[in-house]
């Protein structure tokens, strides 16, 4: 055996040994009491597949302005029918990059919807919808510790809502990747996690007037907000901004997508992660309860109406 051959057979017995300690108890809860690295987390990401093949798929949806990986895991169980697509489930974390008990969250419930896959709750979510799920939307941010990517841009200030096209916005890669995501699917509904301030918040960011949809939009928000101790409000009033995500989704897709704030600390204690990681999971599955019960089509919200307004 030569040398690279023993190095290889030695890496991957290390592989193989350390894997299903990862995913037997799950990356945020794996006892190390700390912050998953971005190579930690693609790495396991890419696993996944590996050992839950009818379950998980992993994809790349395009490279960050230095290449790292824009990772994709894709969740749901039984066959998805051509021509009759599920509806998606959004769920992406770290679009500022020093948040990073949003990463940790969304790692915590792929794990989740893995594990409990068999539980009554989760099979029928899993058997409706299709979860897609992007822990790292800034993985230069999140390796560099910055909450902007890594020429210095907001990306959840670069998409496009009503007063500005596309052609104006997404001048970010990890943008724009998400915009050909979103834009390829059949979105039911959508949620972003960051971190640093407290709250569960719907559409507008860009105006204070109320979104068309204001009170179903509130009633998903409160009865998500409730389930992790903390409050819900009009994203606009917990300060205006323009270009997030969750306006951009719920614009152009009709579909109501909310912005979880899950702790006041961008990164608290690794003590901590477990418990904030296991409280936004199920904050996110209050979010999915309240959202079946809304049955087909609840947004009234359309492009042209709703331009009307804005202008
Ligand atoms: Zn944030």
């Amino acid at each position: 055996m030569t040398l690279m051959r023993r190095l290889f057979s030695i890496a991957a017995w290390f592989f193989l040994a350390l894997a299903p300690l990862l995913s037997s108890v799950g990356m945020a809860a794996d006892g190390t009491l700390r912050y998953h690295s971005e190579p930690e987390i693609t790495g396991w990401l890419k696993s996944l597949p590996l050992r839950n093949p009818s379950l998980v798929q992993y994809r790349s949806i395009g490279t960050s302005n230095q290449g790292r990986d824009l990772g994709l895991v894709t969740l749901t169980t039984g066959p998805v029918q051509l021509g009759t697509p599920k509806p998606a489930i959004i769920i992406n974390a770290t679009h500022h990059g020093d948040e990073k008990i949003a990463t940790e969250s969304a790692l915590h419930f792929i794990e989740t919807l893995i594990v409990d896959q068999d539980k009554p709750e989760v099979t029928a979510m899993l058997s409706r919808f299709v979860f897609y799920v992007q822990p790292l939307v800034n993985p230069d941010g999140h390796a560099g510790g910055t909450r902007a990517d890594a020429a210095h841009r907001d990306i959840n200030r670069d998409y496009s809502y009503p007063l500005r096209s596309d052609r104006l916005s997404f001048k970010t890669r990890e943008a724009r990747a998400v915009r050909d995501l979103i834009d390829s699917l059949d979105v039911g509904a959508a949620i972003a996690l960051h971190s640093g301030t407290d709250g569960v918040l719907w559409p507008w960011c860009f105006t204070k007037e109320a979104p068309p949809d204001a009170p179903f939009l509130e009633r998903l928000a409160w009865r998500t907000a409730r389930s992790i101790g903390t409050v819900a409000r009009q994203s606009h009033h917990d300060y205006p901004s323009s270009g997030e995500f969750s306006d951009f989704v719920y614009w152009r897709q009709q579909a109501p997508a909310l912005t979880i704030e899950v702790d006041r600390r961008r990164q608290p204690h690794p003590s901590q992660i477990n418990t904030i990681s296991a409280r936004t999971t199920r904050g996110i599955f209050e979010f999915m309860n309240e959202f079946m019960k809304a049955g087909d089509a609840p947004v009234t919200l359309s492009k042209e109406n709703n331009l009307r307004r804005a202008i």
